[in-house]
């Protein structure tokens, strides 16, 4: 029934112009979707072997490039409505799977109410790929070190995620099995992320370390959340990326934090258990050395910042 809205993608194969050596097999092109609802996608994700959602492309298509995937079928997700959408409500931020990382760094909700992500936002990518790459593409890609990762897990936000069948949520922090594993099954699509609304005291920051300024995935990140109460951290989450096989929330350190003031003793304590928490491999980024020490250096910048930020939503509160 829905193959016949299927068609060939020929471009997406890198066979135009550039025909295969005589004894290479042809690769056979990926035949094409495009959605318009979610159970439509969902129903071909389950029917048809070796279908791959396709949000901005931009991690997908290099993936194909490289022969690292060959989808047989590309379910494009862009043209389902809702998916596209920021919207508040019921004490939390809603952001669509395929709202683009250049609509969450415009989105004046965005910088209000969730301004971590804007910051992370900010340092992805480059204008051309911030217009085409995609919240839901970030997380769904299960890259260890995606942006979006550590400061929507310090943020305590939930992935939804839907099917022909139903819908589930799940915290981000358990979205992540392994390098490109996500807890999404067959025929499932992660349609939002809700972000619960943090409270008064509360501040939060993003660092990041890559080779250059743009265009590059993080050798490291991190994103630190605080909560202060009477000068002291009530309430703290750490989270890195690129340093273990998934996302890392980095729990022993927070123990160290709460109940304590945020002074540089302890801040430096925390950074410092953050680094044992951390599982780094060498690969042609940096050396695992190299890693563990970003990791204390930009944990500890995360968390001087987050408190920084906290004290000034406590004193303008207090005026
Ligand atoms: C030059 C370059 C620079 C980059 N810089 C950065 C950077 O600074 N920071 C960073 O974190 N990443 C970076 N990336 C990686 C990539 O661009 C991002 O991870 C991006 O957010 C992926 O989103 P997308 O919409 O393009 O995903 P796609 O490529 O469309 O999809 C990625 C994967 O997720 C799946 N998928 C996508 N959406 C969904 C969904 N809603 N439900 C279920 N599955 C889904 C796809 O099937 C695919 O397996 C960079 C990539 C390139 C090529």
């Amino acid at each position: 029934m829905v193959s016949r809205y299927i068609i060939q993608y020929p471009l997406l194969t890198g066979q135009a112009g550039n025909p295969p050596a005589p004894e290479e097999a042809p690769v056979k092109p990926p035949r094409y979707f495009a959605a318009s609802t979610v159970a439509e996608a969902s129903d071909i994700l389950t029917a048809e072997e070796g279908a791959y959602v396709i949000a901005g492309g931009t991690d997908l298509v290099v993936r194909m490039r490289d022969g690292l995937i060959r989808p047989a079928v590309l379910v494009d997700i862009q043209r389902i409505p809702d998916l596209a959408a920021v919207g508040g409500g019921d004490g939390h931020l809603r952001i669509g799977a395929t709202v683009t990382i250049a609509a969450l760094l415009e989105s004046v909700q965005v910088r209000h109410l969730a301004p971590l992500l804007a910051e992370a936002a900010a340092q992805m990518g480059a204008v051309q790929l911030r217009n085409l790459a995609t919240v839901g593409g970030n997380l769904a890609s299960a890259v260890p070190s995606a942006d979006l990762a550590p400061p929507l897990i310090v943020l305590g936000a939930v992935a939804r995620i839907a099917a022909a069948a139903g819908e589930r949520t799940l915290p981000v922090e358990e979205f992540f099995v392994g390098p490109h594993r996500s807890a999404l099954r067959r025929g499932e699509i992660l349609t939002a992320v809700e972000v619960p609304l943090s409270g008064e005291g509360s501040g939060a920051a993003f660092a990041k370390f890559g080779r250059r300024s743009a265009q590059v995935l993080a050798v490291v990140n991190a994103a630190a959340w605080v909560r202060l109460r009477q000068g002291v951290v009530e309430d703290v989450r750490i989270a890195l990326g690129a340093v273990a096989p998934t996302p890392l929330r980095v729990r022993a350190a927070e123990d160290l934090l709460r109940g304590r003031p945020p002074d540089p003793r302890h801040l430096d304590e925390a950074a410092t258990a953050a680094v044992r928490e951390t599982k780094p491999i060498s690969d042609m980024r940096a050396s695992a050395d190299f890693r563990r020490h970003l990791s204390r250096v930009l944990v500890r910048r995360a968390l001087e910042r987050a408190v920084g930020r906290a004290r000034e939503m406590e004193q303008t509160h207090a005026l």
